[in-house]
């Protein structure tokens, strides 16, 4: 399954040195502030954080490793509780089995709280070619449904937008005029959401977890917006990973008190979900038909792989918004649905067959740690890239080796005083073009990966012969 986004076709670094001012400063200060409050109410709250991370670690490799033992404990409990399961192996059978659900009872309009499952499988775009009217309601998901935008954060779609430009878009989409007071703007979503809410056919959700023991699913939301999902709509479609299993309801506290912390800075969300099923009688509200699609869409084959740490993955952010390369190019960047460290590993790793279009990814890391430190479930991500980047080199060397500078060559020039300041001269000549016209394999192919410094060569000729002259 590919989980790229419509791609603007640059490498990251190039792609970083372009954005705007403004994108930069809102990804960097959103993600530093957040990244701050993580550490300081973990180092508040506990005295050991790395303990507790290294449980969590532990109960989510332990259940993907018995994966073969919880899913099917999950798909009874599930089913004890009246909830029917299905099971996707790809994006186009989830969105299959999700698009006949929805016939079987003429949905056409759907409310969705937000899910990296549903991002990742193109759902919205399938929906819509498919005549089903489908409202993104966690807010940062509508401004960009309504931007016709991409998420650039796993947590909060929109770090890469400020009020102004918010308040821009409600503008041009007819929700009032210009007003960048956030509280105007929150207020001014509801508004619009609550007549959808009520007259939605069905909701759509993800799952943060869901407990094998108990069939429970657990959703966690800061907006309320997934419990009005499920109050008026009479079909409810949770559409959630295999890996997303945890063995039982116990194990949720560890996850909970972790997950929130360290996506938001919080010591709680406002909105924590337990669903146990569809609607039971004296229930004043909820929908009569519930059902889980599992997707598998690659994760078994990473499952299978050296990289499988990878999905005990709890998509809190904090890996994003601790990592230096995120903060200066921002999740779009990533050209993919999950940016960041997390994204660096896990498209990859989802794209299967296209691995080499995201091959790039795992080097944009300086490998300094910082990831696997902020990480809730001690993901080694700096390990991870590593092994990536072997991958590439050994299954895909074409590609991973482009344009290496043939040493043999350069050692050529060097010994050769005369060709050597010609090709010094020729750098700062180079200076005055832009990169791509270096027209001539293999240094073409090499320029079309990677951004080139401003050429200052020569310098240590002039300082020797200055030196010299003293
Ligand atoms: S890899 Fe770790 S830090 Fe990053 S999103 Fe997943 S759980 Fe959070």
């Amino acid at each position: 399954m590919n989980t790229e986004i419509p791609s603007h076709g640059q490498p990251i670094d190039r792609f970083a040195a372009a954005i705007s001012g403004e994108v930069y400063e809102s990804v960097h200060s959103s993600s530093a502030i957040k990244s701050d409050k993580r550490q300081a109410l973990l180092a508040g709250d506990y005295p050991n954080p790395k303990h507790l991370r290294e449980i969590a670690g532990q109960i989510k490799q332990h259940t993907l490793e018995s994966l073969d033992k919880y899913l099917p404990q999950a798909v009874e409990s599930l089913e004890r509780n009246g909830v029917r399961v299905h099971f996707a192996a790809n994006g186009e059978e989830a969105r299959q089995i999700i698009g006949s659900l929805l016939a079987a009872r003429g949905a056409k309009k759907v409310v969705k709280s937000k899910s990296m499952a549903t991002e990742e499988i193109h759902l919205n775009d399938y929906l819509a070619a498919n005549g089903v009217d489908c409202i993104e309601t966690d807010l940062g998901e509508f401004i960009v449904q309504i931007d016709g935008d991409h998420p650039s954060h796993i947590v909060t779609p929109i770090i890469h937008k400020n009020r102004r430009q918010i308040a821009k878009s409600f503008e041009k989409h007819g929700l009032g005029a210009y007003n960048d007071d956030p509280e105007t703007i929150t207020r001014r979503a509801r508004k619009f959401m609550r007549d959808k809410y009520m007259s939605a056919d069905a909701g759509i959700t993800g799952a943060n977890f869901v407990v094998a023991e108990t069939g429970r699913l657990v959703l966690v939301t800061n907006e309320g917006n997934s419990r009005f999902s499920l109050a008026a709509p009479k079909l409810h479609i949770a559409l959630v990973g295999i890996e997303k299993l945890v063995p039982s309801d116990r194990d949720l506290s560890v996850f909970l008190n972790l997950l929130v912390r360290s996506a938001t800075g919080q010591q709680f969300t406002a909105y924590t979900e337990f669903i146990s099923g569809p609607h039971a009688s004296g229930q004043p509200s909820g929908p009569e038909e519930m059902h889980v699609v599992f997707l598998d869409n690659g994760r078994s084959d990473i499952l299978a792989g050296d990289c499988r740490e990878i999905l005990r993955c709890i998509r809190c952010g904090a890996c994003l918004n601790i990592c230096p390369v995120y903060r200066q190019a921002s999740g779009h960047a990533y050209r993919s649905v999950y940016p960041g460290p997390i994204g660096a590993v896990l498209s990859p790793l989802l794209a299967g067959e296209k691995f080499p279009s995201l091959a790039d990814l795992p080097k944009a890391s300086s490998l300094c740690g910082a990831c696997n430190d902020a990480c809730p479930v001690n993901i080694p991500i700096p390990d991870l890239l590593l092994r990536l980047r072997d991958k590439g080199k050994r299954e895909h060397a074409p590609l991973a080796s482009r344009g290496v500078p043939p040493m043999g060559g350069f050692a050529g020039l060097a010994s050769q005083p005369a060709l050597w300041k010609g090709a010094l001269l020729a750098g700062h000549v180079m200076n005055y073009f832009p990169v791509e016209w270096v027209p001539v394999p293999p240094l073409s192919k090499w320029t079309a990966q990677r951004t080139l410094p401003e050429f200052r060569g020569g310098e240590f000729r002039k300082w020797w012969k200055q030196r010299r002259q003293r």
